[in-house]
């Protein structure tokens, strides 16, 4: 997103995971992960081991770059999920997925989150019947995130819906392509979110 400059393809092979930072290219043979699955660079082959510290950096870095989020955001993202009672690492992952680029994205509306994150901040979508151009804007239970009605011809909103018949709407969501809209039915769960990570290490992280 926009924090990210050099080639984001480059981030899943750092981060030895697919992070889907380029949208219908993922599921495709072009993949650059799937071709190159080792870390980029002269030593990318070579067997490292990893100290704690590092292996929990990579974590961090591996979640920031999944959703898209500057150091600076992610770590206040972090000290919420620490005020909250329930379990930081998963109130940490809540926090992030319940974004509204991120619901954007999931329900169907953007290839990438890059892009959903590019809509929103050009006005195409409502919450609960009012503009919102916020990507960070936290949803809860309850609200209804719409495309606007002058926006639902878009290619870019229209290749999104395309692009979601390959990929599963979790449980915590439902879309409602016909009418461009989706409603956020519950906070997700932990079982909800896919992302491989181990939360855990990255609250170590802050937890230095
Ligand atoms: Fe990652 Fe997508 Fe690039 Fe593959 S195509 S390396 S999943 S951003």
């Amino acid at each position: 997103m926009s924090c990210i400059n050099q080639s984001v393809c480059k981030l899943c092979r750092r981060e030895n995971v697919k992070l889907f930072l380029k949208g219908d290219r993922c599921f495709t043979d072009k993949c650059s992960f799937d071709r190159r699955p080792y870390p980029p660079g002269q030593h990318g082959q070579s067997r490292l081991k990893f100290s704690e510290f590092a292996l929990q950096l990579r974590e961090k870095q591996k979640t920031k770059r999944y959703y898209g989020v500057y150091e600076k955001q992610f770590r206040k993202y972090f000290q919420e999920a620490d005020r909250r009672r329930g379990v930081t690492g998963t109130e940490l992952l809540r926090l992030l997925e319940t974004r509204l680029d991120n619901v954007v994205f999931t329900l169907g509306y953007a290839t990438s989150r890059r892009e959903a994150r590019q809509l929103v901040k050009h006005n195409h979508f409502t919450v609960n019947g009012r503009k919102n151009n916020i990507p960070s804007f936290n949803l809860e239970k309850g609200d209804v995130v719409e495309v606007r009605e002058a926006s639902r011809a878009m290619n870019k909103i229209l290749a999104g819906i395309e692009s979601a018949k390959k990929r599963e709407i979790p449980s915590w969501l439902e879309a409602d392509h016909g009418a461009f809209k989706g409603t956020v039915k519950d906070q997700p769960s932990r079982d909800n979110i896919t992302l491989a990570v181990e939360e855990n290490m990255i609250v170590e992280y802050y937890s230095r």
